[in-house]
């Protein structure tokens, strides 16, 4: 059985068969939650319906998303993440606004959920990078990493342990870069811990 295979087994069967967003039966399919490590714990079950309006945010229909209502609460990490930011991408609505404000994510999650924003406003661009505990990082600092991280497209694991010398800063607070096995990849501060 192929990888992708075995995670669709392992959620189906934590989802009890349902899209975990707005608990349809049919067409469904695994959707990573990026930037995710390639496990199951990091990818959500859900329907053709959700799926097609996640790619194709335009078409987002708002009465359809109201599942988010139920789905915020999920046990599951990486379905608060999403729900976090179908409602943060609906917040013009009025009421997803009201539920984000609800909502609680522990801090590892909530930079998961909004590493996944785009469109940070400048203040939020100009917020320094902050590694897991809270310490800024700097141009040129090492990093060592706090959990394993699957680096897609280079075909390796990233051990958590693993250290990472003189990174770079980028636009983004929430990512910085840096070389891991030769290979420069992006990472996710919240992943890091400063050496
Ligand atoms: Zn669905």
């Amino acid at each position: 059985m192929s990888l992708e295979n075995n995670i669709k087994q392992t959620l189906l069967t934590r989802s009890d068969q349902q899209c975990e967003l707005c608990r349809a039966t049919e067409n469904l399919s695994v959707f990573a939650v990026e930037p995710s490590n390639g496990t199951a714990e990091q990818a959500v079950l859900i329907c053709q319906t959700c799926k097609s309006q996640i790619e194709t945010p335009s078409t987002m229909d708002p009465n359809h998303w109201r599942c988010l209502n139920d789905s915020m609460w999920h046990p599951e990490l990486a379905v608060q993440v999403l729900s976090y930011r179908l409602l943060h991408a609906l917040r013009s609505e009025g009421w997803p606004q009201d539920l984000l404000e609800l909502m609680y994510l522990e801090d590892e999650a909530k930079a998961w959920a909004e590493s996944g924003l785009e469109d940070l406003t400048e203040e939020e661009s100009n917020a320094p990078t902050k590694d897991s505990n809270g310490a800024t990082l700097q141009e040129g600092d090492s990093v060592t990493l706090i959990k394993d991280l699957v680096v897609k497209g280079a075909n390796f694991t990233a051990k958590r342990g693993t250290l990472v010398k003189n990174i770079h800063l980028t636009d983004n607070p929430l990512h910085i870069e840096g070389k891991v096995n030769g290979t420069q990849i992006v990472l996710v501060a919240a992943f890091l811990k400063k050496a």
